[in-house]
């Protein structure tokens, strides 16, 4: 035991004296020991996941332009005040809002069947009533390009390519250019309408909605998502050679100009009070399940993690840590893109040293990473809390990150970012479907996320270093 002691002494001491050599800022021994006990009682501590279960519960899903957006942005104020936060306010983002109405679809020909859908982000509505078409089928949106412009008059073109399943989600981006950009390509083919398998993992018969390319108005034809047990049952059915005749009726509403807002809290820093640590995830949700996955958990990891910060420290660390509660991230970035862009027009974007965002699910964090752009001299400092993570089974990886959806605008304007990588094997079991609920959540799993963004957070907070 000694022996042991005696040589993590001599470790430290060639760590520091390395870093005295290049110059660079030391983790201090007290702030690894207090991001150490941190770990250890957030380990135990089920505050994430209890915020989690009241937003979802008392407020349930988070759509732009609805109710239930507007009492997801009152519960985050009421919350970050109850959770005593030293600032807290809210900032209006304008936008154009989008919200679904009827959306059936059912196979006429050979025989009747009623199919599962929803209308996809920003989907145009049908004729009243709905359409009557063929279904023309192409097996990726590669296979569509290949199709003649305007060969596709009076048919819905179908899409059928299935998303691969991954624990980092890499799955989702090839998959996901049918949901994003099909409608343009069957506008330009003379389709009446884009039929897609849904961007999912699952074999259950909840279909995933998803924003498309259209960021105000309508898509360029009617644009949905089948779920998967149905999209095989097309696909079956044309096996045996048949052409379906579907009918599909979407009725949905342009809610012309509205206004969202990012709800910030502060826990201000005690010696660097206009440098800011940057967490987050985003509180609007789509409008079929409550939002847990995706982003209630963010949200609640990302409060829990600054209140429980300042809950267990005599002295508020030195930077501010500024919590986000992104609005409006499914309809394309739109609350972060406008905190940016006022941020790079004030001049404040300098005084951000660091950020991340949590919005990949309610999964156990296995690595961090960093964006190209923390420095060298700081690099060191993101090893170091990798290293007490550790034990949480938390890995250093490379890589680049942006740090999550979120960061991206702020990532592109110069903030380093560390990414928390969590588990998302199951994840896209439940993005975007009615089964994003409360339940599908381990309270463990939020109790490890919380261990591991506080010791992040609190080293980002309390190392007086520059991480740029
Ligand atoms: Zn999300």
């Amino acid at each position: 035991m000694k022996l042991i002691n005696m040589m993590a002494v001599a470790t430290l001491l060639v760590t520091a004296t390395t870093h005295a050599a290049n110059n660079l800022v030391p983790v201090a021994e007290k702030t690894q020991e207090t991001a150490t006990s941190l770990r250890d009682k957030a380990f135990k501590d089920d505050s994430a996941y209890e915020i989690l279960r009241s937003l979802t519960t008392e407020v349930g899903s988070r759509h732009p332009g609805t109710p239930g957006e507007k009492a997801g942005i009152q519960w985050g104020v009421n919350k970050l005040k109850a959770l005593g936060f030293d600032k807290i306010y809210t900032e209006d983002v304008k936008m154009n809002g989008w919200v679904r109405g009827i959306e059936t679809a059912e196979v006429l020909v050979p025989s009747y069947q009623k199919m599962i859908i929803t209308a996809l982000g920003r989907s145009k509505s049908t004729p009243e009533g709905g359409l009557e078409a063929d279904i023309a089928h192409f097996e990726t949106y590669a296979d569509l390009e290949k199709a003649k412009d305007g060969s596709l008059q009076g048919k819905i073109a179908f899409i059928s390519n299935r998303m691969e399943r991954f624990k980092d989600g890499a799955g989702y981006g090839p998959a996901n250019i049918a949901r994003s950009k099909g409608h343009e390509l069957a506008a330009q083919k003379g389709a009446s309408a884009i039929l897609i398998r849904s961007i999912g993992t699952d074999d259950h018969r909840n279909p995933h909605t998803g924003a498309t390319s259209v960021a105000m108005g309508y898509t360029q034809v009617p644009a949905v998502a089948l779920s998967n047990p149905d999209a095989d049952q097309l696909v079956r059915l044309m096996g045996y050679g048949h052409t379906p005749k579907m009918r599909l009726n979407v009725q949905t509403k342009d809610l012309g100009d509205i206004v969202t807002k990012n709800v910030i809290g502060e826990i201000t820093g005690s010696e660097f009070p206009d440098e800011v640590v940057v967490i987050g995830g985003h509180l609007d949700s789509w409008d079929l399940g409550t939002g847990a996955v995706d982003d209630g958990a963010g949200v609640a990891i990302a409060m829990a993690t600054a209140a429980f910060i300042k809950n267990n420290t005599d002295v508020n660390p030195r930077r501010t840590i500024r919590v986000i509660l992104w609005g409006a991230e499914e309809l394309g970035l739109i609350g972060a893109r406008a905190y940016a862009k006022a941020r790079e027009a004030d001049g404040t974007i300098d005084k951000h040293m660091i950020g991340s965002e949590s919005d990949f699910g309610a999964g156990p964090v296995y690595g961090l990473r960093s964006s190209k752009n923390v420095s060298a001299k700081a690099i060191h400092v993101v090893d170091t809390m990798a290293g007490i993570m550790g034990e949480l089974g938390v890995s250093r990886r490379s890589g680049d990150t942006s740090g999550g959806p979120d960061m991206m605008p702020l990532s592109a304007l110069g903030v380093p970012a560390l990414g928390l990588m969590q588990d998302g094997t199951d994840y896209f079991d439940l993005h975007h479907t009615p089964d994003d609920t409360f339940d599908k959540v381990n309270p463990d799993h939020m109790r490890q996320n919380l261990a591991a963004w506080t010791v992040f957070t609190y080293i980002a907070a309390q190392w007086p270093g520059s991480f740029k």
